[in-house]
């Protein structure tokens, strides 16, 4: 509505314009025709008043009888004359200066307006007549004897003495043109009004489509799920940005719209940043970094970014992931894994022991204390033979739980616990890889996979393998620590008696031949800290498997650790050895 507003007023002015210019240049060539016909009529009248003078003079005897016979014949000849050409109120008019009076001697047409004859010379200078008498020639706008504003030209007849003034009002010559103004402003108001209305019918819905389009996409972008953000890349504030990118950084949209990068950058200084957008403004790109949020966290950022253009100018697109919680989860990851490979280490040992004698402690202390309750309440007597009962259901409860526990526990160190199910060993050296360049801290580790492919899949217990398997990468990186060329490979390969075989190849320092003696024994081990426990624990995990595990030494130096794992699962004389 206000468009449509601003729209007739810029039409109004525009026609007002073009009408107002025109009308009044017409004017203007109009009133100088009009002035230049007044000029010429005097003129011609004083000549002809000249001319009929200087006859008169010449044929008469004295000088009072030519200029009065001249005057009467000018006015007979006037009476004659029809005036046209000088309108509705033209008049011509002659006089004469009689001392400090102008008497007026001819006006036509006659009767036009009873006027005073005569008037005062000093009545005022600016008078038509006043001028006339005064010698001057030419066109004037100003008041006439009764005041009122004419265009008149002036001349005096020298010979006679007299003034001649041809004048017409003012407001005559300008009534056409008001008239014609009036009818271009009529017409404009009937044409603007027309254009109105074809523009609600035509124009409007246009409009509003383009609107509700727009609308529509301004939607789509304030709730898309993904944050979007564009940077104005030279006050580096924000052009454009959506819900969900507010949501990422806690402000409210108008907090944020007046926010340079520098506040919520959390990674990068002011110069930078500055650096960085003129990069991405040339290339664009992919990279991480850290925002503050506006509780003052700091979240982890992945953005991608390219240059577009917005409103005729180029900025920074920015498509924003928070990645905070998949960098928290891979740290978890990380620790997780690092516990595994960690787990047989001493001090771990020790906290796993002393976590399992809390486990065993804690319902054997229980039950000590509901067997004490139960003696006292039969020896005293005082109770009913139910609350001993209850006490002594109570206590072998708490004894069963204890039972139950290392029966686990049993289970556990035996690996009978272990679900096994048909598994892709590929995949799962694949992914321990991964897992273990994490546990490394390292992009990815120089390992060599030398996967054969279409391997049958095996019953594998996934979380013990993927144990056995860091335990033996780990060994091997130990093992080249410091070697000039270290070279680790992990292959897999179909064992021809079925079943799939992997190795642990490394270039290391090799086994010396008093730790080979014992390799496979707990407690062996050349690290110092070292409890020494990995390989015999990885051995009862393989064997578990109905699997083996044994070493031997690597051709180009150091050692290969190989482990068999059958298709068809455990033995069951072999498994677990019970
Ligand atoms: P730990 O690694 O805690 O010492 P392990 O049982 O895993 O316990 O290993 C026992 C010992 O076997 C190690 O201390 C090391 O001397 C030797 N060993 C194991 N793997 C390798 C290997 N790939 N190369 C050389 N020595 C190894």
């Amino acid at each position: 509505m206000r468009r449509l507003a601003v729209l007739i007023v810029v039409m109004m002015v525009i026609c007002a314009t073009v009408g107002g210019v025109s009308v009044l240049l017409l004017y203007r060539v109009a009133f100088d025709q009009q002035a230049q016909r007044l000029i010429e009529t005097v003129e011609s009248q004083a000549e002809l008043m000249e001319a009929v003078a200087l006859y008169v003079k010449l044929t008469s005897r004295d000088d009072e009888d030519w200029r009065r016979i001249t005057l009467g014949l000018i006015k007979n000849a006037h009476a004659e004359f029809d005036y046209t050409g000088l309108g509705q109120t033209g008049e011509f008019v002659i006089a004469e200066r009689s001392g400090e009076e102008i008497h007026y001697l001819l006006r036509t047409p006659e009767g036009i307006d009873p006027r005073p004859w005569t008037l005062p010379w000093a009545s005022d200078p600016e008078r038509p007549m006043h001028r006339a008498l005064m010698g001057i020639t030419g066109s004037f706008v100003g008041p006439d004897y009764a005041g009122v504003t004419v265009l008149a030209a002036t001349h005096s007849v020298d010979v006679l003495d007299m003034g001649l003034v041809a004048k017409l009002d003012v407001a005559e010559v300008r009534a056409p043109f008001i008239h014609a103004g009036m009818v271009i402003a009529g017409i404009a108001v009937v044409l603007i009004a027309i254009g109105t209305v074809v523009f609600f019918l035509v124009g409007e819905p246009v409009v509003r489509r383009l609107e509700e389009s727009e609308a529509h996409y301004r939607r789509l972008f304030d709730h898309s799920p993904t944050p979007i953000l564009i940077v104005d890349p030279v006050t580096t504030l924000p052009v454009a940005f959506n819900n969900a990118l507010l949501a990422v950084l806690g402000y409210t949209r108008d907090e944020f719209a007046a926010l340079p990068l520098a506040v919520y950058e959390a990674k990068e200084t002011e110069r930078e940043i500055a650096d960085h957008l003129d990069r991405l403004m040339i290339e664009g790109g992919e990279f991480e970094t850290r925002w503050r949020t506006k509780a003052g966290a700091i979240r982890s950022i992945l953005v991608h970014a390219r240059v577009v253009e917005f409103n005729g100018r180029p900025v920074c697109h920015a498509v924003i992931t928070d990645i905070t919680r998949r960098q928290t989860a891979e740290a978890r990851a990380r620790e997780f894994y690092g516990h595994l490979l960690r787990m047989n280490r001493a001090n771990e040992l020790g906290q796993m022991l002393a976590g399992l004698i809390h486990e065993v402690r804690q319902p054997l202390t229980a039950a000590f204390n509901y067997t004490s309750a139960c003696r006292r309440v039969l020896e005293q007597g005082r109770d009913p033979p139910e609350r001993a009962s209850e006490l002594a259901a109570k206590a072998s409860g708490q004894i069963e739980r204890a039972s139950e526990f290392i029966g686990s526990l049993k289970l556990f160190l035996q690996h009978e616990d272990m679900a096994l199910e048909p598994g892709d060993i590929n995949a799962i050296v694949k992914e321990t890889m991964e897992l273990a360049a994490i546990g490394s801290g390292a992009a990815s580790l120089a390992v060599r996979l030398d996967l054969e492919e279409d391997l049958p899949d095996v019953p594998v217990a996934k979380v013990g393998l993927q144990q056995v398997l860091l335990n033996l990468v780990r060994n091997a990186l130990e093992a080249m620590a410091g070697t000039p060329l270290p070279k680790l490979t992990v292959k897999t390969a179909r064992r021809e008696e079925g079943g799939v075989e992997l190795s642990v190849i490394d270039t290391g320092t090799g086994i010396s031949d008093e730790v080979a003696l014992r390799l496979f024994q707990p407690f062996v081990t050349s690290k110092p800290g070292s409890m020494g426990i990995g390989l015999s624990l990885c051995r009862s995990i393989i064997e578990a498997h109905g699997g083996r595990l044994w070493w031997e030494p690597n051709s180009e130096g150091g050692a290969v650790f190989r482990f068999s794992l059958p298709s068809e699962g455990p033995h069951p004389i072999q498994g677990s050895g019970r």
